[in-house]
Formats: structure tokens, C-alpha cells, sequence
């Protein structure tokens, strides 16, 4: 371990046992950690049967928090930055220190694991291939329903933190402007004991945590499915089921090929949706 560096520490999102190996060297032999709520790290770091000294950063003090981890690294200790949960700077504080740390010239290490969004993704079984993560969705139904508005068209699958006690209405909010039928899944208590994942259109959602409203306790990451390719509205069907016909005794390539010659649209674009319809 070199001296003067800030360690960015993922710490586990509800199971103990998800610390990694490094992040618990990296706590054991930092001389201070900044976390979120020390209490918290404290519980943690009994879990991990050591102690170390511990300063507080959070929302409403990271400017002057910056300054003071700065003067550790100044005075050549070591720190590493923590979060109660997750990866810190993901929905978290932190981003202050980083960046006062990068400005003032020293290393940022990253130290790797749980975050509930990429958990809750691994598992939703929806498209991972690309995707965004807006935060916490607005508190209030205006907010949230101009937010779902914004995301009307988005093919991406979307990923937002939610409240429990919001829940129930952020799903109202988002089946009245994105649709009842629109796919959604909730990931709920991940890693934990009573870990859930429903997965459906809004309206499912909303009658099965309805129906039992141990579904709405705990915490929940939201994952909306992204709205359909709009290439695909750019050809017709005919268009497409023909390259896919021709692809039954010719390679896509050729058959791509063929069907533009014979529609009039491009190619290229024919081959893409027709391998996107194949998969
Ligand atoms: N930094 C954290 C991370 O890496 O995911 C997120 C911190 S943010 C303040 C807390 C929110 O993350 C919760 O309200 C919830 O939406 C989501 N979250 C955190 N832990 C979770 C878990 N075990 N299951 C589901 N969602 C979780």
C-alpha cells in the first residue's frame, strides 16, 4: 500500500459476507476512514473485528470534509472513503472529495463491489446491454410523472432507487404515463433475507404488492424496460419478414442484400433488424 491515497470503498448493500477480500485489507490498513454515518462503519468494522478511527462525510458537510481528508493525505496517511451501503458516489456522497483529492494531485483508488444497481440488473432479466441510472425518482407525482414523460421514448432500460414508502405511487405515476402494460422489474431486499424480485407489466406489479404488502417493505431498485427500437419503425414488416424468409436458405448477408434490391430501403438496415428479430 503506497502512502497519501484515497480508497473508494464498496462495502456489501445488505449481506455481510459480499466485503471483499480487498476492501477488507484496504479498511484494515487505512489510518482513518471517512464514512457516511459512523455508526454505521462501526457496526461493519465490529463485524470485521477490527477498529479504526473514523470522521464523518456526508451531504451536508463534504466541502469541509474535503478539506480535512485532503490535510490527512497532506500529512501522509491514508484514507478510505465509505458509504452505509454500496459503492460510495453512486446516490451517495462523495463526488466533492474525489474531486478536490484529483484536483489537489493525489491517487484515487477504486475498490470494487455491491452496488444495487448492477445487482439488481444481473438478475432482472431484462436487456443489460445498455442502460441508465437517473437516481432517486422525484418525490412528488408531478415531478415523477414530467420525469416518466422525459423517458417516454428512451430504448435504453432505466434503472432509479426507490423509497418504500413511495413505492405504490411512483408505480401509479409510471403505469399513467408509460402505460399499465409497460414491463417493469422491482428488485427488493437485494442480498438480504427476504430478497424479491417481481418482475411483470406495472399492473401485475402493483395487484401483487397489493395483494401482499410484505412486497412493499424493504428496499427497492426499479428497472424499466427501454421503449422499442424506433429502427424498427423505419422499415416495413414486409420488408423485414422477407429478409428473414430469404434467410432461411441464404446467408443474412445475401438475403439482406436481396430484400433491399426488391423494397428499396438499405441493406444495412434490413440485416440489423433482421438479426435483432433473430435474437
Ligand atoms: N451507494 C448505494 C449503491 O451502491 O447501490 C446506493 C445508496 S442510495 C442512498 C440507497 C438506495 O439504494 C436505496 O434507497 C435503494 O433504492 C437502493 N438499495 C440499496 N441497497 C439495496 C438493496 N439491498 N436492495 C434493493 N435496493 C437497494
Amino acid at each position: 500500500m503506497h502512502e497519501n491515497q484515497l480508497y473508494v470503498v464498496a462495502t456489501p448493500i445488505g449481506n455481510l459476507a459480499d466485503i471483499t477480500t480487498r476492501a477488507h485489507q484496504v479498511l484494515e490498513m487505512v489510518d482513518i476512514i471517512a464514512a457516511e454515518d459512523t455508526r454505521h462503519t462501526k457496526r461493519l468494522l465490529n463485524h470485521l473485528g477490527f477498529s479504526k478511527p473514523l470522521m464523518a462525510v456526508h451531504d451536508h458537510n463534504e466541502a469541509h470534509a474535503a478539506t480535512s481528508i485532503l490535510e490527512k493525505l497532506q500529512a501522509g496517511q491514508n484514507v478510505a472513503l465509505v458509504s452505509d451501503a454500496g459503492t460510495p458516489l453512486i446516490a451517495d456522497p462523495g463526488f466533492h472529495v474525489t474531486r478536490a483529492v484529483a484536483e489537489a494531485g493525489f491517487d484515487i483508488v477504486p475498490i470494487p463491489g455491491p452496488c444495487a444497481i448492477i445487482t439488481g440488473l444481473c438478475a432482472a432479466a431484462l436487456p443489460t446491454d445498455r442502460f441508465i441510472f437517473d437516481g432517486f425518482l422525484p418525490p412528488k407525482t408531478s415531478g415523477r410523472q414530467q420525469y416518466f414523460n422525459g423517458i417516454k421514448n428512451e430504448e435504453r432500460t432505466v434503472v432509479v432507487y426507490e423509497s418504500p414508502h413511495r413505492i405504490l405511487a411512483s408505480l401509479k405515476d409510471l403505469a399513467a404515463v408509460l402505460g399499465e402494460d409497460k414491463e417493469v422489474v422491482l428488485g427488493r431486499e437485494l442480498t438480504k433475507t427476504f430478497e424479491t424480485f417481481l418482475r411483470g407489466t406495472v399492473t401485475d406489479i402493483q395487484n401483487r404488492m397489493l395483494a401482499d404488502s410484505n412486497q412493499l417493505k424493504g428496499e427497492f431498485v426499479m428497472m424499466i424496460r427501454g421503449a422499442a427500437s424506433k429502427k424498427k419503425l423505419e422499415v416495413s414488416q414486409e420488408a423485414l419478414d422477407l429478409t428473414l424468409l430469404l434467410s432461411e436458405e441464404l446467408p443474412l448477408k445475401k438475403a439482406a442484400a436481396l430484400a433491399a434490391k426488391h423494397t428499396g430501403y438499405k441493406k444495412n438496415q434490413l440485416y440489423q433488424l433482421a438479426l435483432e428479430a433473430r435474437e
